[in-house]
């Protein structure tokens, strides 16, 4: 078992270190803050002081109050019913300062709304709150998109930075990072505002600009938000982690300090920012690479039957070895779910082969299929699908597609607001479990590959469990490789050709409201189902090592998971620039130094 890394341990990595000396600007160990003030403690700041805050950032303070307060303990009422409509539109989540995409975690966290929000515009509104948050000893939260499945964006008696309207996007034909004229050649690039969304940046980059930009697959994503934890779109294999795209970031820092952060300026900070999972500072701009267009996108679909355990664990099998023969390589990415009533789904995406190219390297599968007879029956027949790279975004093009995207239905709504349908379970959803391992490439090789299908089909015994392809490195193109290595990232993502997740949460919920409580019971069985199918993945892994922003909030040994080799450089860099927590995370690094709720420090 990994051992416990404290505040000494700290301090001790960092005296090692020479560029300590002089940089960590927070109080010395005796000064250092040991506990957080709390709304109604003796220190919580004077509403003068609060008042000078609101000046500060052009009156852009706001006192915070969540729509759920108005529900909570009282009777079911139509407004209610709508409110527990709107939970299910990620763009009303992301514009309500006091609500998150998840609404909470049954067992773990519950969304809170911070006291107050300050609603940023600009770099200076982040300096002043980071500073009243240090200067008044507060709990400091960041919420971007507002999409964390850990709870990390909220906290009850906190200060909020909420970036949702710094969200600017501008492309760049040649973009040289702030003091690295002498060393980098200049590239295309896009920055976007912290508040970003993906969908929004897709819009501008590949369908306006014509250009490729690494981001994830939902829409309502937080650009910043995702690169910290390092980040997979669905063509990571050719394209890399969105974090490994990062070239620059401009950051506040805890000490209120604005920094460049690149590989010329402060690439210790850089590097963290690049799957660090977050805590290092507010960063307020990222600068990614754009990269050409690939002609075509698309994606399979299909649904698969089988009619009895045997058939099952046979297409188990031939779905792995048609995966490691014809789909392990930069232009495949995303899902192959495997349910637990024997059924198959195909989930997957394209990048620059077209139609006919698409439907050859397929057909080897479907005829097998075809060619079982009783053994499988078609839940729904294959789609495949190629389309010129550009339309593949557009929102005007996705809406005439039936039941692919969803739009924002609030009257007055941008036409563009639009998302993934697929996604719609995800919105105000409340988690009962969620779990995600990396699988080596090398379970995909000879006998390996059985033991695998042979997990797989144990797995989804229990509970559904699915493979996303995009989101382990092996396969991927070498420069692609090469970059996620220059990551902060657990190095097990380079040598994973998947990321089995297996999960399980209830449609919008909240204590105390009636008729809209989370089931606990509900919660507990699904919760067990997780982790025994999980178990029967791990049993596979001498290692077991986690995506940082997809994994399950009880993670043991999570430093290890989401780092591993990288966590102790990753605490001094977190040293050196929050060496008193205020960017406190649950699971985030340094966050062993505090109680579970960031409030008290422990070390
Ligand atoms: C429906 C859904 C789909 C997803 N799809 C993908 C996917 O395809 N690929 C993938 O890799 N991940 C995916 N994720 C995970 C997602 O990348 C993370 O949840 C990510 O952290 C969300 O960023 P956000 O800004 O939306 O969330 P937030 O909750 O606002 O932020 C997440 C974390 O980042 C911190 N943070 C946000 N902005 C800043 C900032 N400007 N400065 C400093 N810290 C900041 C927050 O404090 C918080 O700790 C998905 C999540 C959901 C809910």
């Amino acid at each position: 078992m990994r051992k416990r890394l404290s505040r000494r341990h700290l301090l001790k990595i960092s005296a090692a270190l020479p560029f300590m000396s002089g940089l960590a600007r927070g109080a010395s160990a005796a000064t250092q803050p040991q506990a957080r003030v709390r709304l109604g403690d003796p220190e919580w700041p004077s509403e003068a002081s609060w008042n000078q805050l609101d000046h500060d950032v052009g009156g852009r303070l706001i006192k915070v109050r969540s729509p759920l307060a108005d529900c909570v303990g009282g009777s079911p009422d139509a407004s209610c019913e709508q409110l527990f409509k709107e939970l299910k539109n990620p763009y009303y989540l992301g514009d309500e300062v006091g609500l998150t995409q998840s609404l909470g975690w049954v067992g773990a966290w519950t969304s809170e709304p911070s006291v107050y929000a300050v609603a940023a515009k600009t770099t200076q509104d982040v300096v002043a709150a980071v500073n009243f948050a240090r200067t008044n000893n507060l709990r400091l939260v960041v919420k971007g998109g507002g999409h964390s499945y850990q709870g990390t964006s909220n906290a009850a008696d906190s200060l909020l930075i909420w970036t949702r309207h710094m969200n600017a996007i501008t492309t760049h034909d040649a973009f040289v990072g702030a003091g690295c004229a002498a060393s980098a050649q200049p590239q295309p690039a896009v920055s976007i505002e912290p508040g970003g969304i993906w969908g929004h940046a897709y819009n501008e980059v590949a369908v306006k600009a014509g250009r490729y930009v690494q981001g994830g697959g939902c829409l309502t994503v937080g650009v910043a938000g995702l690169v910290l934890g390092g980040g997979f779109g669905s063509w990571s294999k050719a394209y890399g982690l969105a974090g490994a795209n990062l070239i620059e970031a401009e950051v506040v820092t805890a000490d209120g300090e604005v920094r460049i952060a690149n590989a010329c300026s402060n690439p210790d900070l850089f590097w963290a920012l690049k799957g660090g999972g977050g805590g290092f500072g507010v960063v307020t701009r990222v600068t990614l690479l754009t990269h050409a267009l690939p002609e075509f996108l698309g994606g399979v679909f299909a649904t698969i039957k089988a009619s009895s355990d045997e058939a099952y664990r046979r297409l188990i099998s031939k779905i792995m070895e048609f995966y490691a023969q014809a789909l392990f390589n930069p232009h495949w990415g995303e899902q192959l779910g495997f349910a637990p009533d024997g059924v198959l789904s195909i989930f997957m995406v394209l990048q620059g082969l077209d139609q006919q190219q698409a439907e050859a390297t397929w057909r080897p599968f479907f005829d097998w299929v075809s060619a079982s007879g009783q053994d499988f029956s078609i839940v729904s027949a294959p789609r495949i699908i190629s389309e010129p790279a550009r339309r593949f975004w557009d929102p005007a093009a996705l809406k005439t597609a039936p039941g692919l995207v969803i739009s924002d239905d609030r009257p007055g709504a941008p036409a563009d607001n639009i998302f993934w349908a697929s996604n719609l379970g995800e919105a105000g959803r409340v988690w009962h479990a969620y779990q995600s391992a990396w699988l080596p490439q090398s379970l995909l090789a000879g006998d390996q590959r059985e033991r695998l299908a042979e997990a797989l089909f144990a797995a989804a015994k229990h509970r559904g469990v699915s493979l996303h392809f995009n989101k382990g490195l092996a396969g991927a193109t070498a420069d692609a490789i090469a970059a996620a290595r220059d990551t902060a990232m657990n190095p097990a993502v380079a040598d994973a050709f998947a990321l089995a997740i297996s999960g399980a949460g209830g449609p919008p919920a909240y204590p105390d409201v009636p008729g809209h409580e989370p089931d606990a019971a509900v919660a507990q069985s699904e919760a067990e189902a997780v982790g025994k199918s999980m178990d029967e993945i791990r049993k596979l892994l001498p290692r077991v090592g986690s995506y940082v922003w997809e994994t399950d909030y009880f993670q043991p040994h999570w430093q290890e998971a989401f780092w591993g080799v990288n966590y102790d450089r990753l605490l001094a860099v977190k040293g050196k620039y929050d060496p008193d927590g205020l960017f406190f995370l649950h699971h985030g690094v340094g966050s062993e130094d505090w109680s579970a709720d960031g409030f008290t420090r422990l070390n």
